[in-house]
């Protein structure tokens, strides 16, 4: 059960990014899909991806998984804390800067808008780029082989067969706006050459 600090806090993270998730999709639900790419493995991988979220509760709520327990410095602990912090700071920046036109899989909502300011005008995926500290920050707070490990997998799969069809459907709907805008952003780290122009 919650027996130490490291569940305490990654509980206290995962309410913190739901409620972020929770909240922006019920604002803008309402807003309609005009184009829908969506695939079948994008849905497939997306589910393990939640999965691989929802893991750490069980190891959470129970002592299933303490078999897979191991030991390491607190100091990962500490640092497990704050990436998950920059975690959730960046995922709620990119929902605040997106808007309506946020869609959990591939599509263009109704009006849909480039988003080139706010986080978006350093990189091009900071929700992307905030699911791999998440990733990141739960291998580093919990010391459990199974509940430390189960997201970063399907995170990093997700992402690497998401970002090449996210950013051909973007050039399709928004053309040189689109790729004028990829060629003064990083894809989930700052071009820092862009900044001296
Ligand atoms: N890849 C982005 C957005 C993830 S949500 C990120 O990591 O922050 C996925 C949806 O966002 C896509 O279906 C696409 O329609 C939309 N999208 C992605 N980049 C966008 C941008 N710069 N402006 C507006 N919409 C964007």
């Amino acid at each position: 059960m919650l027996n130490n600090i490291e569940k305490i806090l990654y509980l206290v993270s995962f309410l913190v990014f739901s409620i972020t998730r929770k909240y922006y999709t019920a604002k803008y639900k309402k807003v309609e899909i005009v184009k829908n790419k969506k695939k079948a493995l994008d849905i497939v991988l997306l589910s393990f991806s939640g999965m691989g979220m929802l893991v750490p509760l069980v190891y959470v709520f129970s002592s299933v998984f303490d078999f897979a327990n191991y030991d390491r410095p607190f100091w990962l602990t500490i640092i497990g804390v704050m990436v998950l912090i920059v975690a959730n700071i960046l995922l709620w920046f990119s929902h605040h800067n997106l808007g309506s036109n946020w869609t959990p899989t591939l599509a263009i909502k109704k009006e849909h808008k480039l988003v080139n300011n706010g986080v978006y005008k350093f990189i091009r995926h900071p929700m992307y780029a905030a699911h791999i500290y998440w990733a990141l920050g739960q291998i580093a707070i919990l010391p459990n082989w199974i509940a430390g490990f189960s997201f970063i997998i399907f995170a990093v799969l997700v992402l690497l067969l998401r970002i090449k069809d996210e950013e051909n459907m973007m050039v399709e709907q928004f053309g040189d706006e689109y790729t004028d805008y990829m060629k003064h952003t990083g894809i989930i780290f700052p071009k820092i050459k862009a900044w001296y122009k």
